[in-house]
């Protein structure tokens, strides 16, 4: 529980609103009863309920989106109306609904709700006593909400960059062995029909001697040359990542073999035609398996390894596709 609320920002502000709602608005909503205020009495609980389910339903499906939408606009649009109804004792509650508001749902919705809710106030009802505190009010929540802005969007573009930085390989700028993880995890998910996804192992031939004869700087840049190579000629929906080393692992989905192999075929001409080292070309050996029904990730990928294997022992600069 507490690993869970340390990763997700999200449903950690929501878990902290149910608590502030559960604990602070409560007492509210039985004194209002108590006191005959059936009205605002009803609308605390309806505020209430809806933190609290959401919660639990964040909680429960591990989905935020939707519940932080849903409590984003129960904050905003239920400290409106509350305001609206009783007047200005209550307007402290909107800050703490517009500051989170920029964390619980996407910054053009938070952007409208706050500026929805600050006009909706300044035009009806009884919310303000005089217009110095309306403007007072106005003006510093605005103040409040931009800060919110500016630091929710840091917040944003800081996660992505992470999120970037964890599934990239920085040398070759291809997706890596985390990313390819994820991705073979969703398409084992996926039904498949009678084409299939074929899993490539690819494996520069002879690569350490280029590293020892030429240096690592020079192994790296052709590393580079050939991850550049490999984009240019694959499909938009074929996907490279970097295995580890010198090996890539390139997965094409909607194939058979006759496919896979033209495919793999002008791979490896462009290959032996293009990419080359101080010392002449080098070339690139392939393995692959296309994906059986109800196969597990395991015995897919050893296919594949294995075809590799064989491509290097019948001399390399070559196809093996396993059977
Ligand atoms: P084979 O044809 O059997 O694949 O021979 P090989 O020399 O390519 O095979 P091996 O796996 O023994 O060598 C791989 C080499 O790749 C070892 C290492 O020097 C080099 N290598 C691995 N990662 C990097 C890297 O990031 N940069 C550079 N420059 N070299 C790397
Ligand atoms: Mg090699
Ligand atoms: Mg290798």
């Amino acid at each position: 529980m507490y690993e869970r609320l340390k990763n997700d920002f999200r449903l950690s502000i929501m878990t902290l609103m149910a608590t502030c709602a559960t604990l602070g608005i409560t007492p509210f909503a039985l004194w209002r009863f108590v006191r005959g205020d059936w009205l605002v009495g009803f609308a605390d609980s309806i505020i209430v309920t809806l933190i609290v389910g959401s919660v639990v339903y964040a909680w429960r499906t591990g989905n935020t989106r939707g519940p932080g939408l849903v409590i984003g606009i129960t904050n905003c649009v239920g400290g409106t109306t509350v305001a609206l109804v009783v007047g200005d004792a209550t307007l402290f509650w909107l800050f703490p609904a517009f500051i989170t508001c920029f964390f619980l749902t996407s910054a053009a919705v938070a952007v409208l709700l706050t500026l929805g809710s600050l006009t909706t106030l300044a035009l009806f009802g009884d919310a303000y006593t005089d217009t110095q505190q309306m403007l007072t009010f106005s003006t510093t929540a605005l103040v409040v909400s931009a800060c919110a802005y500016v630091f929710a969007r840091r917040n944003e573009s800081q996660r992505a960059q992470l999120e970037t930085l964890a599934s990239m390989d920085p040398l070759t700028g291809v997706r890596n062995r985390r990313s390819l993880d994820e991705a073979v995890t969703a398409i084992m998910g996926e039904e498949h029909s009678d084409m299939s996804t074929g899993l490539v192992l690819i494996d520069l031939d002879h690569f350490k001697r280029v590293n020892d004869l030429h240096g690592h700087s020079t192994g790296d840049m052709v590393l580079r040359d050939f991850v550049g190579l490999l984009k240019s000629n694959i499909r938009r929906t074929d996907q490279l990542f970097r295995f580890g080393g010198e090996e890539f692992v390139l997965m094409l989905p909607d194939v058979n073999e006759e496919r896979l192999r033209a495919a793999l075929e002008h791979l490896l001409g462009v290959v032996r035609n293009s990419l080359e080292g101080p010392a002449g070309k080098i070339t690139a050996s392939f393995g692959a398996a296309i994906l059986r029904p109800g196969e597990s990730e395991k015995t897919w990928f050893n296919r594949a390894d294995e075809a590799l294997y064989a491509a290097k022992a019948q001399g390399r600069d070559r196809i093996v596709i396993a059977e």
